[in-house]
């Protein structure tokens, strides 16, 4: 990026309400900042002098003021089974992922908000390369922009709601987003307006492992469906598989779950739960999670766990992830298996590694560590 470009405002990163902020500095109305999103969010488009509905002066302004600029692609791989993941480039020696995951009835984005992440749980690519830095929300935005430009969704009449692509948007890739809160919501505005991305809050979805006074913002200021990462009945066993959970114990998190639900978009929370075999997927485990939710409305996502190189974890086995499940199902709660999709391109949950320059932790794991262009593969 030149000197020039640094210094302008790239309007990636303005969420609706500080677009129109910001066109008020330049003097100009809030309708201004309409069009501006359209045009970039929801027509993908990068030139000021193709918005043609813009005054000549404005777009003159623009070119000398401002910029849209997202994040180079390293690479683009698309899965046997069509799942499709991108590698952008944030500088720095950071690179992030991105996931597409297409099924019959919708398509899901899952996008990234860290590169890396410093809660560091047990059984994750990502949390095992430590903490970078939060992403912007240009960068967490430029996510869905990208995809929706690859997909095609800019080509001719597809920005009709009909026709999307891109149906969800799951903040499931890299990073915890709460510990991202500002940029994280900042892209949820985006998503959520008509004019840019226009989709539903029911189809947005922050996951989090339980940043509880951040789950009570989102309720208050962004309300969308939420996932809650769970792995675990008790605090003893949680302890150790996520580590937050000692800042912020299951009678917390529980109770922040309850309170989430008096604004949710959807009536129940989701909670996921990693098989991790003989760690937390005996029945006995399941019966426990029974009690823990008992007056929470929720669903189970039993996401098998994706291996990677000396996590020393194995994945549940079919058959107990069965007989799991069905202690959960058969007391009424709605519970899903989540299939592993893209395998073979290590787009599976908790594979999304990038390639991270770890500053929290690079260091302490001494002269064995690869160098970073080898850290972009975890399996
Ligand atoms: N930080 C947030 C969102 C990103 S992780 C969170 O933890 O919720 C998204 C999901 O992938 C979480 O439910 C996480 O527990 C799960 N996950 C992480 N590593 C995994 C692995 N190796 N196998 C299966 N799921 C994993
Ligand atoms: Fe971070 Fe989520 Fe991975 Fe835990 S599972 S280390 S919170 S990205």
């Amino acid at each position: 990026m030149t000197a020039a470009v640094a210094a302008k405002t790239n309007l990636l990163g303005l969420d609706p309400q500080a677009l129109v902020s910001c066109c008020a500095d330049w003097g100009e109305k809030p309708f201004r900042a309409q069009q501006l999103l359209r045009w970039i969010h929801q027509r993908g488009e990068d030139d000021f002098a193709a918005m043609s509905d813009l005054a000549k002066s404005f777009r003159a302004l623009l070119a000398e003021r401002a910029c849209v600029v997202q994040p180079a692609v390293l690479s683009d791989h698309v899965s046997d089974d069509g799942t499709r993941k991108w590698l952008l480039d944030v500088g720095g020696g950071n690179a992030i992922e991105t996931v597409f995951i297409p099924e019959a009835d919708r398509g899901t984005l899952c996008v990234s908000t860290q590169a890396g992440c410093a809660v560091n749980c047990a059984f994750c690519s990502t949390g095992k390369q430590g903490f970078s830095r939060n992403l912007r929300t240009d960068e967490i935005i430029a996510q869905l922009r990208h995809a929706n430009r690859a997909l095609g969704q800019y080509d001719g009449d597809s920005t009709v709601a009909g026709n999307r692509r891109i149906s969800n948007v799951v903040f499931m890739g890299m990073g915890e987003p709460l510990q991202n809160y500002a940029a994280t919501i900042a892209a949820a505005r985006l998503m959520l307006d008509d004019r840019a991305y226009g989709l539903s809050r029911r189809r947005v979805t922050v996951s989090t492992s339980g940043v509880v006074p951040l789950m009570d913002r989102l309720r208050d200021e962004c309300p969308v469906a939420l996932a809650v990462s769970l792995h675990a009945p008790d605090d003893a066993l949680r302890d150790r598989l996520v580590p937050l959970n000692r800042k912020y114990p299951l009678a917390e998190l529980m109770a922040a779950c309850r309170r989430y639900l008096e604004r949710s978009p959807r009536d129940f929370i989701t909670f996921e739960y990693v098989m991790l075999d003989g760690i937390n997927d005996a029945d006995a485990h399941a019966r426990a999670l029974l009690g823990l939710v008992a007056d929470i409305p929720c669903k189970f996502n039993l996401i098998p766990f994706n291996p990677f190189p000396d996590s020393g974890l194995r994945r549940s086995g079919r058959d107990r992830i069965r007989s799991f499940a069905s202690i959960l199902a058969d007391a009424g709660i709605v519970t899903t298996v989540r299939r592993t999709r893209g395998d073979d391109i290590d787009a599976a949950c908790g594979q999304l590694a990038g390639a991270v320059r770890d500053r929290t932790r690079l260091v302490e794991r001494s002269s064995s560590v690869p160098p970073i262009a080898e850290l972009s593969r975890c399996a």
